[in-house]
């Protein structure tokens, strides 16, 4: 695992069960920024029904992601990962406007599951390097963050130089510590 991200880790390593899920629409960063925490081992599974889940697991800290949307089959099969899970992170592109509405509405259905009811939201707006790239504000604004029932952050990121990441992280760590 990458140095800078060891610290942070370290704080949640000894708590059971720490189970974070990083989630957003697809082609937002999540990929991109599971690699730029340079964990030994990602590993990938495609379950039989059909949607890729990448998950590391570091000590007792667990880290899945996977892409939110899909047919109400995939939906059930994904909230059975809910159980235990702490922090859930949501990346968005934040220079995608067109789809704005539609992260908002699947963040709220996420959010309406029992089993994330206690879930700290940390938001990453990222791809802040593209020119027309909403600014975090704008990226609360419409998604609704100061509607949301759960204590959440939201960092500005830009994950292929890895800028946000180590503060966005900080946050999560330090809120669930
Ligand atoms: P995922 O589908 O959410 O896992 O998205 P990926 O990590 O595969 O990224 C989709 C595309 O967006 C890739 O071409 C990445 O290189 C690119 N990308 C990811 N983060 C950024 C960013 O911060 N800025 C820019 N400009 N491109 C990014
Ligand atoms: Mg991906």
């Amino acid at each position: 695992m990458g140095l800078v991200f060891t610290k942070i880790w370290q704080r949640m390593i000894g708590k059971q069960d720490m189970r974070i899920l990083m989630v957003g629409l697809d082609s937002v960063g999540k990929t991109t920024i599971l690699y730029k925490l340079k964990f030994d081992e990602v590993v990938t599974t495609i379950p039989t029904i059909g949607f890729n889940v990448e998950t590391v697991e570091h000590k007792n800290v667990s880290f899945t992601v996977w892409d939110v949307g899909g047919h109400d089959k995939i939906v059930a099969v994904r909230r059975q990962h809910y159980h235990g899970t702490k922090g859930l992170i949501f990346v968005v592109d934040s220079n995608d406007h067109a789809r704005m509405q539609k992260a908002r509405e699947e963040l709220n259905k996420m959010l309406r599951a029992d089993e994330l009811r206690k879930a700290v939201v940390l938001v990453f707006a990222n791809k802040q390097d593209m020119p027309n790239a909403m600014t975090a504000a704008d990226v609360t604004d419409k998604l609704g963050l100061n509607d949301l029932h759960h204590q959440w952050f939201i960092q500005s990121a830009c994950a292929t130089t890895g800028e946000g990441l180590h503060e966005g992280l900080d946050w999560l760590s330090r809120t669930l510590c």
